[in-house]
């Protein structure tokens, strides 16, 4: 919607997904946060507010290209650069070709790649960096109630009596929902927030209680309460038999250890495990969130569905005694994951592996019978392995920057660098990754283009364009149409987001995520309503939710070594390629640092401000040292950074459930340097 120069639109930069309103004048643009959109209700932070100011910044204009990438890029045309693409799909059988997108992309982007990739071509060789992000969350709510999507809304934060934050720090990842928390806790001061993190965040600074476990003990910790709920009789019995399954062999594999055992495990105080005992048996209504503490792990569906037991176990499903929420981190990641960009996903929640699921999309696609692959295709760290051994040759990476954001950075490095692999970038600047390949696409950002996100809460909103982008940049929608026209391909010849929508829609039709009777003039709405499952009829099978037992693995104790967690900063984004451009979101974040707890520090006659190097077998880094408050033998550090990259020191471990990346729990020495 666009009158007197006011666009609204909405927010690229976290899965709280603002809605936004932009006022373009002769001063450039002035953001505000869209008072009309019942979602996030007119707030907004810092971020949008400053990009706006930077979006020409160091902006690609042509296509780029150069067939050996040792040799500096030559422009070509968008023509030249389009046939190249298509001929080097062409040329490859699909086993050899890898595509890799974005929970930034925007959903018909991300509809119109599935469309191509999965139906025209045959491969399931797709993922998404959603994979680094909420890959666990979608597995353990599959899991649990039958099919992905985070189960409550904002607006359970509104009545909450306790808010638990397991493996998240929304006050710098998801300023305007830790704002709405808040909120509430000023209205309402017995409201509790009780964090649960290895770090002292500034969420925790601003809770009543900071439970700072160890890394990796969740599971742990969520299985002692779980145990310890059900030897006090505070389960909900009534609830429990009538809505779940699996709770006898849940609770068994649970009372294994004494509680006082398990809670010194995690390296707590009774005291404040009793406290969250009393809570999860009292009647208040409790919101759990949790975002990236429980899913970059290598047990992270566990940690997922440990925390959910504790939910399903005392009846908290609902608007009175509460729910669990995840937060989603990317932008339209749920957006990405309803349109099927996950390898083994397809339109609608769909999935690759039911042969009625792929029946409707060959239909609708009008594509033959048994075109689109009955198994899931690798995962994207698989890939990586596939493409040092020769066996994918050919990749195209839309609107990401892996170089820096999957584990192993050297290993990533020296398979992006395959001579054998003609690598496709699609972003709109030169990123880390970019810089890497064969042939780079200029886009459009955001701002730019038109299309439509879903949020954290499940509320589609459009993004409009309230800016034209440099001439020379094209929509990620005309590059993927212009490829597959050149391929021969149907079925792709839309003009603009509305007509992608349209027929996206409609494959939602009947499905949990179902859409298909929603404009996409006026398109503002949460799929589901309010909350999930609100009839207590799941999504699984037998229509109940699922308990599942926790495999809980107490981590190695090694006091010769620290536990390296990484996570973002407050202002910055990602890996900084356009919020590191804007001198405001620069400040105080300019450079890279390791958070490292002062008395440690000081018993290592370490200062702040010193640099040190941190080290183990997969390379060595430097960082100035800053002073904070951890719990012991944990070291904190950000992950944007080009020039420190810390993923270097992470090694490829995934979960086995949903093959996500366990980003958090890198071991490290530390020495002056
Ligand atoms: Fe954007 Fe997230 Fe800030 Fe909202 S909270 S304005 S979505 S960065």
């Amino acid at each position: 919607m666009k009158t007197d120069n006011i666009t609204l639109t909405g927010c690229p930069f976290c899965g709280t997904g603002c809605a936004l309103s932009v006022e373009c004048n002769e001063n450039g643009y002035k953001v505000k946060g869209d008072k009309t959109n019942p979602s996030t209700q007119g707030d907004l932070c810092f971020k949008p507010i400053q990009m706006a100011k930077a979006l020409d910044a160091h902006r690609l204009t042509s296509p780029l290209y150069r067939s050996d990438k040792t040799k500096p890029f030559q422009e070509i045309s968008w023509d030249e650069a389009t046939a190249l693409l298509a001929q080097n799909i062409s040329d490859l059988p699909k086993e050899a070709l890898y595509f890799y997108l974005s929970g930034q992309l925007l959903s018909e982007e991300s509809y119109l790649f599935t469309k191509l990739i999965k139906g025209h071509l045959g491969t399931n060789n797709v993922d998404a960096n959603s994979r680094l992000c909420m890959a666990t969350a979608v597995v353990a709510h599959k899991m649990a109630f039958g099919s992905d999507g985070p189960i409550g809304s904002y607006a359970d934060i509104d009545d909450a009596d306790a808010i638990i934050i397991s493996g998240s720090n929304p006050a710098w990842a998801h300023p305007v929902i830790f704002r709405r928390i808040l909120s509430r806790k000023k209205a309402h001061p017995e409201t509790k927030i009780i964090v649960i993190d290895p770090i002292y965040t500034e969420t925790a600074e601003k809770s009543d209680l900071w439970i700072g476990l160890s890394s990796g003990s969740d599971t742990t910790l969520y299985n002692a309460l779980l145990a310890e709920l059900y030897r006090r009789g505070a389960c909900d019995t009534v609830f429990i038999d009538r809505a779940t399954e699996g709770f006898e062999q849940t609770v068994s594999a649970a009372m294994d250890i004494s509680f006082a055992d398990s809670v010194a495990s995690c390296g707590l105080s009774l005291n404040d495990a009793e406290s969250l005992v009393e809570l999860f048996a009292s009647d208040k209504k409790i919101l759990g969130l949790w975002c990236q503490g429980l899913n970059q792990a290598h047990d992270g569906v566990m940690r997922n569905l440990g925390f959910i037991n504790l939910f399903l176990a005392t009846g908290r499903l609902n608007a009175q005694k509460g729910l669990p929420l995840s937060l989603t981190g990317q932008p339209n990641a749920m957006g990405g994951r309803e349109v099927g960009y996950l390898s083994n996903a397809l339109p609608g929640y769909r999935d690759v592996r039911n042969g009625d699921d792929r029946a409707v999309c060959e239909a609708y696609w009008n594509l033959p019978l048994h075109t689109i692959a009955p198994t899931p295709g690798i995962t994207i760290t698989d890939a990586i392995d596939a493409i040092a051994a020769d066996q994918i040759r050919f990749l195209w990476v839309a609107c990401t920057n892996p170089l820096l954001t999957l584990p192993d950075v050297k290993k990533t490095q020296s398979a992006l660098k395959n001579p054998n692999l003609f690598l496709v970038v699609q972003d709109c600047v030169l990123s880390e990754t970019a810089s890497l390949a064969n042939l780079v696409l200029p886009t459009l950002s955001w701002g730019e283009k038109e299309g439509s996100m879903t949020n954290s809460e499940r509320f589609i909103k459009r993004l409009r364009p309230f800016k034209s982008g440099p001439e020379g940049a094209k929509s990620d929608i005309d590059i993927i149409c212009s490829v597959a026209q050149k391929l021969g391909f149907e079925g792709f010849d839309y003009h603009g987001a509305e007509a992608i929508y349209n027929e996206y829609k409609a494959l939602t039709e009947g499905r949990l995520c179902d859409q298909s009777n929603q404009a996409y003039e006026s398109l503002s709405f949460q799929w589901g309503g309010e909350r999930l499952y609100a009839d207590e009829h799941f999504a699984t099978p037998t229509c109940r939710a699922q308990f599942h037992p926790i495999l809980s693995s107490a981590p190695q104790r090694d006091k010769d070594t620290f536990v390296l967690i990484t996570g973002r900063t407050k202002k910055q984004w990602h890996t900084m390629t356009r919020t590191g451009q804007v001198a405001e979101l620069l400040k105080e974040e300019e450079y890279p640092y390791l958070l490292m707890n002062a008395e440690e520090g000081e018993a290592l006659g370490i200062y702040e401000g010193e640099p040190v190097i941190i080290t183990n077998h997969l390379g060595s880094l430097e960082l100035p040292v800053r002073f904070g408050k951890l719990a012991p033998n944990h070291l904190f550090a950000p992950f944007g950074y080009p020039e420190t990259p810390i993923n270097t020191l992470v090694p490829v471990k995934n979960d086995p459930f949903s093959s996500q990346s366990a980003l958090k729990s890198a071991r490290v020495t530390l020495h002056s340097s």
